[in-house]
C-alpha cells in the first residue's frame, strides 16, 4: 500500500521557522537514522529543525551524526513541549500512530499544527495532513531518501546525511538480508556510499560494540530458548531478574529474537522481555514466509508492525504470558505447520 499526499509540503517546509521531527518510543536505527538524516538535510536548505524522541535510545546508535542533539521527551518534557508549541510543522517518522510515542502522543494530539508522516508500517492512522507511506518498503530511511531526491531533486547528499540513511536501511533490513530488501534498496545504498557513507565502518560502529554483560545476557537468553517443533515456533524469555543480573542497558536485547528464528525449520520466533517498572512484558515477533505477525500482534498483544516483524505487549506476568502464548498458538496450527 502506498499513500502520497505531500503536494504543498515542500512550500510549507521552505517557509517554516521551526520544524520538529519525531521518531517512535524506544527508537531504533531506522527511527534515528531517518529523523537525523532529514534534519541534516533541512539544515542544508537553511530550515531549522529539532529531532525529538519519546525516550532515550541505545548506546550503539550514539555514534550517529548529531545524535547528541536529540531531545528526549521523558527527560526534557517542558523543553520539548515549548519546542512543539513553537513549531509550524511536525514530521513523524517511522511510526503509524501517535500511540507509538507514548505520553508524547497525548501532547501531540491536542496541537493544531500540520503533521507530515513518512513511514512504512502497515495500517497508518490518519492524523497527518501530509503522508508519504509505503508499506512494502524496507525502511523509513528509503522513503526519506525518496523525499529528498524527488521532491527537492537533491542528490548532493553529505557524508553525514548518507551515513544516517544508510544506518536505518541497514538495521531495518537486517544488514540487507530480509525479503523486503530489493534491488532498489541496493541502488539507494550504492548512492549513499557514493555520497560518503562508509558501510563497513557503520556496521562496526553499530554492531561491534558489545559489552561483556550484553554477551552474558545473550547467553542467558539462549538458555531460556524453548522450541515447539510441531508449530515451527521458538521463543526466548528474559525475566526482570535475568536483566538485572546481567546489568541490562537499553538496546542490549536488540536482535536476540533472530537467534530463535535462525533455528533450522523455525518459521515463527518470539522474545518476551519482562519490564517490572511498567508492569508489562514487551514482546517482539518475527516470522519467515506467510505467517503474518503484524496481524497476530494486533489481534492479541496491543501491537503491530510489519508482516514479518512486529511488536506488542502483555499485561500479564511473565509466566502467565508464556502459558497464554503456548495455548494461543495452537489456534494457528494451520498457518504454522
Ligand atoms: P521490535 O520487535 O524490533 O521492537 O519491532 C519490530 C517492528 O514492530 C518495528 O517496526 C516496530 O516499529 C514495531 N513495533 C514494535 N513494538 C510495537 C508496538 O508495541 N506496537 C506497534 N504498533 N508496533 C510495534
Ligand atoms: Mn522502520
Amino acid at each position: 500500500m502506498r499513500i502520497n499526499t505531500i503536494s504543498g509540503l515542500k512550500d510549507l517546509l521552505l517557509q517554516a521557522k521551526k520544524v520538529t521531527i519525531i521518531g517512535h518510543k524506544n527508537p531504533d536505527g531506522d527511527a534515528l537514522g531517518s529523523t537525523l538524516g532529514l534534519s541534516l538535510f533541512l539544515s542544508k536548505l537553511g530550515v531549522s529543525s529539532t529531532v525529538m524522541m519519546p525516550n532515550s535510545f541505545p548506546d550503539f546508535l550514539k555514534w550517529l551524526p548529531q545524535a547528541e542533539t536529540v531531545l528526549c521527551y521523558d527527560e526534557n518534557t517542558s523543553t520539548c513541549e515549548k519546542e512543539l508549541y513553537q513549531s509550524d510543522l511536525i514530521f513523524t517518522l517511522d511510526f503509524n500512530d501517535l500511540s507509538r510515542t507514548g505520553d508524547l502522543g497525548l501532547f501531540l494530539e491536542q496541537l493544531e499544527v500540520p503533521f507530515a508522516m513518512i513511514d512504512h508500517h502497515q495500517e497508518p492512522s490518519t492524523y497527518a495532513e501530509f503522508m508519504l507511506v509505503d508499506t512494502q518498503i524496507a525502511s523509513t530511511c528509503e522513503l526519506v531518501y525518496e523525499f529528498i531526491t524527488t521532491e527537492f531533486q537533491n542528490t548532493d547528499l553529505t557524508e553525514d546525511i548518507s551515513s544516517c540513511l544508510y544506518t536505518g536501511i541497514m538495521t531495518d533490513t537486517g544488514s540487507f538480508r530480509f525479503p523486503s530488501t530489493t534491488s532498489k534498496t541496493h541502488r539507494i545504498v550504492a548512492n549513499l556510499m557514493d555520497a560518503g557513507a562508509k558501510g563497513s565502518l557503520i556496521h562496526q560502529n553499530t554492531f561491534d560494540n558489545n559489552s561483556i554483560s550484553r554477551l552474558q545476557l545473550l547467553s542467558k537468553a539462549l538458555d531460556n530458548l524453548k522450541v515447539i517443533p510441531d508449530l515451527k515456533t521458538a521463543y526466548i524469555y528474559l525475566s526482570q531478574e535475568d536483566l538485572n543480573r546481567n546489568h541490562f542497558k537499553k538496546g542490549d536485547t536488540e536482535g536476540f529474537v533472530n537467534y530463535a528464528l535462525s533455528l533450522k525449520g523455525i518459521r515463527f520466533a518470539v522474545i518476551f522481555i519482562e519490564n517490572a517498572a511498567e508492569k508489562i512484558v514487551k514482546i517482539s515477533f518475527r516470522s519467515v514466509g506467510d505467517f503474518d505477525v503484524n496481524t497476530f500482534a494486533r489481534s492479541h498483544y496491543q501491537g503491530g508492525g510489519h508482516k514479518n516483524a512486529a511488536g506488542g505487549k502483555s499485561d500479564l506476568d511473565l509466566s502467565a504470558t508464556l502459558s497464554e502464548f503456548e495455548h494461543l498458538i495452537n489456534h494457528y496450527k494451520n498457518q504454522l505447520q
